[in-house]
């Protein structure tokens, strides 16, 4: 690192779980816990690690390594979803896994945090290795996984056919169909309607509340997505769509366009779909990926991956909302500096727990083999969602404290009650 860039970017910590047990002492102080809690709701019950051995193509075996973290089952079995990424970490799964305990309970839903993940570039795999990937690390961490016991589902770059795959092989294992013990799957196997959209469509409910207490009005107003997988992709959709807002960003993986009167999303969508990317969109103009980030906007969506927006970049964020799609894209310090200029962030376990609501009505459906319409399934995600980002708005009002310190207090206060309550076994 030369001394330049050294002085540019002031020494944060990057590190997702220290990060997660950081936002988690925010709450823990504000709450007063006692140590003895702190220690308990701090660690991961139990980390799994399994070498996974897949015959590639070419006939040669590669082994690949992946985790399942259980962060904490106080509230009910552990939920979290499965990401296939080169830069999977262990400590990156344990904080995505805690994530989710605190996501599950801001939003009142009966489990607890769990998280998954292979290292691997499932962009330069065949759908053959993929799948013979999937089932390994499948059958490696069926021990640990089931209806009753820590329900997977889809995060980054895995979707309903890796869900299909797990769920045939786990049900191969036990000897009888198991719908239960993924969520996120194909409609034709006991999905739920409206998942594949649910992170997005839960994040709107989340951003109209935030827009109507900030008095924004949505139509018009300007969105920058950095990040356009399923939550990116779909939230584009639905914000111009359902609230005529302005798409005037898009960040993908590999390029970021840019148009102040609004990008064609429909348009965007299609492209993508074809060419895999948003490069090369027709009436927009490229820009680095990254700028997508320091557009002038009302609202900013970070939907890709962790420390998106950091000490280096966060004085140049001109958003007036923030709503976390993705998990942990800000850092502590970076919070800091947002909430001190005012800036509203909608954080994480808020913003994006839309998709495991929907992952939850799915799994109650499953047990009952009784299927809701979809606007059933939208009609309680927005009950969830207000009545969530209303506990979590109060919260912060009474600790005069940002949003994400707000949703920590709300769900750290939940799963130390229930942790109290249980006791310590034995
Ligand atoms: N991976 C998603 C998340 O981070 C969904 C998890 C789930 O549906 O269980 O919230």
């Amino acid at each position: 690192m030369s001394l330049q860039t050294a002085t540019a970017a002031p020494a944060e910590e990057l590190n997702p779980f220290k990060i997660a047990q950081q936002q988690f002492e925010i709450a823990a102080n504000y709450l007063d816990l006692d140590d003895s809690m702190r220690q308990v709701l701090k660690n991961a019950k139990r980390q799994l690690v399994v070498s996974i051995p897949v015959k590639m193509d070419g006939g040669q075996v590669c082994v690949f390594e992946g985790y399942r973290v259980q962060h904490n089952v106080a509230r009910g079995p552990a939920k979290g979803g499965i990401r296939f990424h080169p830069g999977v970490t262990l400590d990156e799964v344990k904080a995505l896994a805690s994530w989710m305990t605190w996501k599950c309970a801001t939003v009142g839903i009966p489990y607890g945090g769990g998280k998954g993940g292979v290292v691997c570039d499932p962009k330069s795999m065949s759908k053959g290795e993929l799948e013979r990937l999937t089932r390994r690390y499948a059958f490696e961490i069926a021990p640990i996984i089931g209806p009753d016991r820590d329900i997977p589902a889809p995060d980054v770059y895995t979707d309903e056919q890796t869900m299909a795959w797990i769920m045939d092989t786990i049900s191969m294992v036990r000897g009888h169909t198991e719908l239960g013990v993924v969520t996120g799957k194909p409609i034709a196997l006991g999905g739920s309607q409206g998942r594949g959209e649910a992170t997005a469509r839960g994040c709107l409910y989340a951003v109209r509340e935030a827009c109507r207490v900030r008095g924004i009005t949505l139509r018009d107003a300007r969105v920058a997505i950095h990040g356009f997988g399923n939550a990116g992709a779909n939230f584009a959709r639905l914000v111009s769509s359902e609230d005529g807002a302005r798409v005037v960003a898009i960040a993908d993986s590999r390029a970021g366009v840019y148009n102040e009167h609004g990008i064609g999303v429909q348009a965007a969508l299609r492209h993508k779909a074809e060419t895999g990317t948003v490069a090369g969109l027709h009436n927009a103009e490229p820009i680095p990926r990254d700028e997508v980030l320091e557009v002038e906007c009302d609202l900013l969506c970070p939907a890709a991956l962790e420390n998106s927006i950091t000490l280096a970049n966060v004085e140049r964020v001109r958003a007036r909302i923030i709503a976390e799609l993705a998990n942990g894209p800000v850092t502590p310090a970076a919070d800091r500096v947002l909430f001190d200029r005012g800036v509203f962030l909608l954080p994480d376990i808020l913003a994006n727990a839309g998709g495991v609501t929907v992952s939850y009505y799915e799994w109650v459906q499953d047990q009952y083999s009784y299927f809701w319409t979809e606007d059933r399934v939208r009609d309680t995600l927005e009950q969830t969602m207000r009545t969530a980002f209303a506990d979590v708005y109060a919260a912060a009002e009474r600790f005069r404290t940002d949003m994400r310190a707000g949703a920590y207090v709300v769900a750290v206060s939940r799963v130390a009650e229930a942790t109290s309550v249980r006791g310590i076994f034995p």
